[in-house]
């Protein structure tokens, strides 16, 4: 099978497709931003060239849709198919506004094995390609108009896939193609610090979200596994490295879970290793999992830690409960997928 073209930039697809004139790279880049479904909608393409292009790639794409689930919030879930067999989900999230953000996968499951998190029961299969990245946001837009907003948040951590990640946001921002702002992304990690670091060094320039949750070092460690070999203080440390490269807030990601961490000196722990930082934090209830051991916490918990943090001076969000009617929400992802073998 052909190399499909969705993860490519216009100079490669002029090398890939064999133009001799490279603008007819930057044509084909178009269409396929543009939804175009084969090298027969390319109308500016000679009819020969569209003939024998037809033939070498009868799909544009090299990844389907075969499942759709909708929440009655709006939230939209769908499944897609990889050309090797496997599968990732991919959500569309639409807030109060209108606004849509695509909250895109970057990995077939996750090794980082965050305890409340469905994908990290999933285990790990692999990496996925750029054309797999792109073309999750190629069908929601198809599918649903376009997402003015992109989250890298989806199933698996991108700071484990930076090459294809980098190639993806190359691809989705080019201003040939579907011409996303870079302050529209948002990688979203676990806390790998040398990811953060190699982020602040070369790019790109997106917004940057960190899954903090606690800031006690047992509790964290006990939650997400990352934090026993980039504990908190290398943490904090990348995150002054990475501010003081960008001069950006990032975004501090709590999953608030009862009993587990939601207690006032929980809360006072966040504030407090936050501290140094310009940032902002945003609490998320954890959404249930079947078969996890955690609970949600009480709705007065998530009031008394905005509270406080508020009165610590941090600026902080909630996040609301969207996409929970199809397991969409943060920390679910996964339902429809098998474990990877
Ligand atoms: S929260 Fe993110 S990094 Fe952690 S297991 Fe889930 S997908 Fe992986």
């Amino acid at each position: 099978m052909e190399r499909p073209l969705s993860g490519l930039l216009p100079r490669e697809i002029a090398a890939e497709c064999g133009f001799d004139r490279p603008f007819r790279g930057t044509q084909v880049f178009k269409w396929i931003a543009a939804g175009a479904q084969s090298f027969q909608d390319m109308t500016n393409i000679p009819a020969p060239e569209r003939e024998s292009l037809s033939a070498r790639f009868p799909s544009l794409l090299g990844t389907t849709v075969d499942g759709r689930f909708r929440d009655e919030d709006g939230t939209v879930k769908l499944r897609l198919r990889l050309p090797d067999g496997a599968a990732v989900e991919t959500v569309l999230l639409t807030d109060i506004e209108g606004r849509k953000t695509a909250c895109i996968s970057t990995q077939v499951g996750c090794p980082m094995g965050c305890a409340f998190c469905k994908t990290g029961t999933l285990g790990f299969l692999r990496n996925l390609e750029a054309f797999e990245i792109v073309e999750q946001y190629l069908h929601l837009t198809r599918m649903f108009g376009r997402p003015s907003n992109l989250v890298f948040m989806g199933m698996g951590e991108p700071l484990l896939n930076l090459a294809q990640v980098r190639r993806s946001v190359e691809v989705l921002a080019h201003p040939e193609g579907i011409g996303l702002s870079l302050r529209k992304i948002t990688i979203s990690t676990c806390g790998l610090t040398e990811g953060i670091r190699d982020l602040a060094d070369s790019g790109p320039h997106v917004r940057l979200a960190v899954s903090l949750t606690s800031a006690v070092e047992e509790t964290r460690s006990g939650l997400m596994p990352v934090n026993r070999t980039r504990g908190l203080a290398d943490l904090r440390d990348a995150l002054e490295y990475y501010q003081g490269k960008t001069g950006d807030r990032i975004t501090l990601e709590a999953v608030l879970i009862g009993g587990v961490n939601d207690r006032s000196e929980d809360i006072q722990a966040i504030a407090d290793w936050s501290r140094p930082l310009k940032v902002q934090v945003n609490l998320i209830p954890w959404n249930p999992v079947p078969d996890l051991p955690f609970r949600e916490p009480a709705r007065r918990a998530v009031e008394d830690a905005v509270t406080l943090l508020e009165s610590a001076g941090i600026p902080v969000t909630r996040r609301m409960r969207r996409g929970r009617g199809v397991l969409g929400a943060c920390g679910q992802l996964g339902d429809t997928l098998r474990a990877p073998d």
